[in-house]
């Protein structure tokens, strides 16, 4: 059936249209409402009678009418369906996001637009918050990690267009575990959120705070400023962190480490982070609350590193590549053999022969010290127990006293190995019995109650406080070689008042790195007991050892 000229006479299909939950409606030529659905009029917010005949000018600003206009004109001129997503401002008055579709239709020789009218406020918003959270951090507000890569994307291009300087910023908070642990994640949360606010309080707008997760922040610093600029920065986050929390409970204690990484063309987004990161690792490992800045030095020397931490847990894996060397300790007057000191050495697959500074430290961080101090002592009291008169050094780190089964272990290793207690020697350092750590006291008590030696390694290089001689129980001192090495007077008289005191307190004194005959007359005179050093002997190898040991026990027989 043909279509009438009178649509308003379709009956039929006004009922049909009603029924829509979508707004439609009809448009002459003249731009005027002919024809309306319900949800229409009800989108628009009068009734169908009033709405017919209206223009968009009766129903939006003005500003919006036109661009309506402009848009069916052209739907009028082309004929073809068009959509279009825009944002229309209802009868309450509220900004909505709709799509409209619309097109031309032609009866009797007159031209009309349909417009269909989808809202898709709600979706956009849902859309909106997805976004946000897919970008934001939910309890700081701040961006998250995602969001941060694409800013740093953005400033490369930037930089690189016309080089427009910017930083990466990673800040990290120090013994924010603690916290957590005495007050509780709620206290902690308060104090993540806390902290987020005096960042944003220190830096710009034009700057990204950004949360990365747990207690990690970063910032992107744009369009600073010179170097010391930033350092200044710094300062004002390590004094943010290191205020007082309140939090539920009482007041919280933290501080921050922070890593740099200033713009780099080469560098992508990732490999900006990294690069932030690892001054960050470098920050941590200089005993945090400071700021590092990254080189590529310090990258290669990090790097290194990590191929070394992960070499070692190789060879203490499969047992190949460490050695235990020894270095002979003499009786000062008589120049006898007073003991044998462990000194670890590796061989290293591709450097060669390591020395402990060049992996001790790694060795430290990486907590492998403990696996390797096992291996150690156990290569020396099963070499050293077929020396039943020979005392037996064994250098300890800090973290190896602060274990929890450091005594059952060691006692099991010399049972094992069959050397008695008494001969064993452990070297510490002043720092490691200075640690506050209770674990540390328990572990040196209940190891002297075993009849195990204690040495106290180094000193002089630490800090050298002559009541912690009296303090802490140790049965021996080790004057550091530089104090040996440097004749200098105050030297001299550094070591002279440590051997005074410890004479006084009945403790023996050995002095190591003694090299030449001037070093030992003068450490003898001043009443040293043992003296350890390349005139006596250099460290050697196992072999080496039982060598010099078959003529050390000739010759104290023949003496
Ligand atoms: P340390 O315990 O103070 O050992 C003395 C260091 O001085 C040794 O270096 C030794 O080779 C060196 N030395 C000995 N006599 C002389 C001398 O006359 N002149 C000079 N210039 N040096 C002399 P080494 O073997 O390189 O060990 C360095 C440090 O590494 C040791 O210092 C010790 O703290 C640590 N270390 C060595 N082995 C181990 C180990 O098995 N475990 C742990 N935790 N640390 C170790
Ligand atoms: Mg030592
Ligand atoms: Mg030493």
């Amino acid at each position: 059936m043909k279509p009438t000229a009178n649509i308003s006479s379709i009956v039929d299909l006004q009922a049909i249209i009603d029924v829509m939950p979508t707004p439609v409606f009809v448009k002459n030529r003249a731009h005027r409402i002919v024809l309306l659905n319900a949800a229409a009029a009800e989108f628009f917010g009068h009734s169908p009678e009033v709405l017919l005949g209206f223009s968009d000018f009766d129903l939006f600003p003005a500003e919006e009418a036109e661009i309506f206009h402009a848009a069916d004109d052209r739907v009028f001129a082309a004929g073809e369906v068009n959509k279009n997503e825009e944002q229309v401002t209802d009868a309450s008055g509220t900004t909505r996001t709709v799509i409209t579709r619309k097109r031309r239709v032609r009866l009797d020789g007159e031209d009309y637009l349909v417009a269909i009218i989808s809202d898709v406020t709600a979706y956009r918003e849902a859309e909106a918050h997805s976004r946000y959270l897919a970008f934001h951090d939910t309890l700081t507000g701040l961006p998250n990690r995602a969001l941060f890569s694409e800013r740093i994307d953005q400033a490369l291009l930037r930089h690189d267009r016309s080089e427009i300087p910017f930083s990466v910023m990673y800040i990290d908070l120090d013994r924010f575990k603690e916290v957590n642990d005495t007050y509780g994640h709620q206290a902690g949360d308060a104090l993540i959120q806390e902290f987020a606010h005096r960042l944003a309080g220190i830096v710009r707008a034009s700057d990204t705070v950004c949360r990365l997760g747990g207690d990690e922040f970063a910032i992107l610093l744009m369009d600073h400023r010179k170097a010391s600029d930033i350092e200044r920065i710094c300062r004002r986050i390590l004094a943010a962190a290191a205020e007082p929390f309140t939090v539920e409970g009482g007041r919280a204690f933290v501080s921050a480490s922070i890593g740099i990484a200033d713009a780099d063309t080469a560098a992508s987004s990732v490999e900006m982070q990294r690069r932030a990161d690892v001054a960050l690792y470098q920050a941590k490992r200089e005993g945090r609350a400071r700021f590092c800045r990254f080189t590529n030095a310090l990258d290669k020397q990090i790097s290194h590193n990590r191929r070394l931490e992960a070499d070692l847990r190789q060879s203490l894996a499969t047992g190949t590549g460490l050695e235990v060397y020894y270095q002979p300790l003499v009786e000062a007057s008589e120049g006898t053999l007073a003991g044998m000191e462990a000194l670890i050495r590796w061989h290293h697959p591709e450097f060669g022969l390591l020395q402990p500074g060049d992996f001790v430290p790694v060795a430290e961080e990486s907590g492998l010290i403990v696996p390797m101090g096992h291996w150690v002592l156990e290569q020396a009291c099963t070499m050293m127990a077929r020396w039943p008169d020979v005392p037996l050094a064994v250098n300890f780190s800090p973290m190896q006293l602060r274990e929890d089964r450091l005594v059952s272990e060691i006692l099991k290793i010399l049972k094992k190995t069959g050397l008695i207690p008494a001969r064993l020697q452990l070297e510490v350092t002043e720092s490691a019995v200075l640690e506050t750590n209770p674990k540390v006291q328990t572990n040196l008590k209940a190891l002297r109650a075993a009849g195990i030696k204690i040495v106290l390694d180094d000193f002089g290089t630490g800090y050298s406080s002559l009541t912690h001689l009296q303090k802490f129980d140790v049965d021996k001192v080790k004057i550091d070689k530089s104090f040996v090495q440097d004749t200098g007077n105050d030297h001299f008289a550094i070591v002279h008042a440590i051997t005074g005191l410890a004479r006084v307190l009945g403790i023996p004194v050995t002095a190591e790195g003694v090299e030449t005959k001037a070093q030992r007359n003068m450490l003898q005179s001043i009443g040293c007991t043992e003296l350890q050093g390349f005139l006596y002997s250099q460290p050697m190898n196992a072999k080496d050892t039982e060598d010099y040991l078959v003529r050390a026990r000739k010759l104290i027989r023949a003496a």
